[in-house]
């Protein structure tokens, strides 16, 4: 015996809570598949100062914990823990059944809410160096490295933004593997203008060293093989993320690997729709998540309104 609910939103960051707010308060019985980590990268921030309504800024956690009281307060339903991979190729039209923790869960409408992740550089001492020195997020982790000798890897809008604002707090050396950078030529000019920050080109990080703490680094240049070594406090990567995709099968993807949207929030799937940075390669704002997940709620409830 399965239960059934209008729509099954999976994914708790602010894309999936907002979506989950309008649907309940349109009268939709919601299912939150939450995951084992609900809430998102927003759970890995502290303070948060440009969502608007929280003018001396907010904790990501506490900002999160509120959107979900407020689903909740609506009357929506949360499982805290992963779905299992689900294959919807023939699922056209719903209804979407899906398992979670060998329980099974139906909806007439699904919403693919399930964020991206950043991406990390695969090399030896960062997964144990990480929080020690080593950062995904300058704007939750700069202030920590007041002062401090740090370097900032990648080439795209967000190794730029990222270098920007560390200068706030230190000197940056940017690194990137190639002898161009990717990122939009505005964004290129300003680091090329902020006189705190040195261009390391042709380099990338091969190593990690320190007990703890982050305190050096093995640099390969990407020309010549040459690897030096160079002391160093923190390290921010900045390369991108990694759309959460992959329990999701039939389920059209772009060629950068993200859900496909089509005419608003729906998905290659009647009945799949998609919100948030899942599904959005370009903005990765916890503000155009939640606006993606209204977006979807209301197209969503439209699409059960026709349905019936
Ligand atoms: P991105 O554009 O995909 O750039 C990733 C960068 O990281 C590339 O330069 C890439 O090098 C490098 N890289 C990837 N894997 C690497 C590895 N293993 N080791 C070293 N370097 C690696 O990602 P993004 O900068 O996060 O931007 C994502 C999207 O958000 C873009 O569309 C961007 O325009 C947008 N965005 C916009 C703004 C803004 O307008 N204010 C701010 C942030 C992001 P290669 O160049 O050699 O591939």
């Amino acid at each position: 015996m399965t239960a059934m609910y209008d729509v099954i939103i999976v994914g708790s960051g602010p894309s999936g809570l907002t979506a989950a707010i309008y649907a309940t308060r349109a009268d939709l019985k919601v299912l939150v598949i939450a995951g084992l980590k609900w809430g998102g990268q927003l759970q890995l921030t502290t303070e948060v100062e440009n969502f608007p309504g929280f003018p001396s800024g907010i904790q990501g956690p506490e900002l999160m914990m509120a959107m979900r009281k407020q689903a909740e307060k609506f009357g929506a339903q949360f499982v805290d823990a992963n779905m299992d991979p689900t294959d919807f190729t023939t699922q056209s039209g719903g209804p979407f059944t899906v398992t979670v923790e060998s329980k099974q869960y139906t909806g007439k409408a699904l919403l693919i809410a399930t964020g991206a992740d950043a991406k990390t550089l695969g090399v030896v001492g960062e997964k144990e160096l990480t929080g020690r020195g080593i950062s995904y997020c300058a704007t939750c982790d700069g202030a920590f490295f007041r002062n401090k000798k740090i370097i900032v890897v990648g080439g795209g809008d967000s190794a730029m933004e990222e270098a920007n604002f560390l200068t706030n707090f230190a000197d940056v050396i940017l690194m990137h593997r190639r002898d161009s950078f990717r990122a939009s030529q505005i964004m290129q000019d300003r680091v090329k203008q902020n006189p705190k920050i040195t261009i390391m080109y042709n380099s990338q990080i091969a190593e990690v060293i320190g007990t703890n703490k982050v305190e050096k680094v093995k640099v390969q240049n990407t020309q010549t093989k040459e690897i030096t070594e160079m002391p160093i406090d923190g390290i921010f990567v900045a390369i991108g993320h990694t759309p959460n995709t992959s329990i999701f099968k039939g389920v059209e993807l772009t060629e950068k690997g993200y859900v496909r949207a089509q005419n608003g929030t729906r998905t290659n799937i009647e009945g799949i729709f998609v919100s948030g940075d899942v599904e959005d390669d370009r903005y990765q704002q916890a503000i155009t998540a939640a606006g993606f997940g209204c977006m979807a709620a209301l197209d969503i409830e439209k699409y059960l309104v026709e349905k019936k």
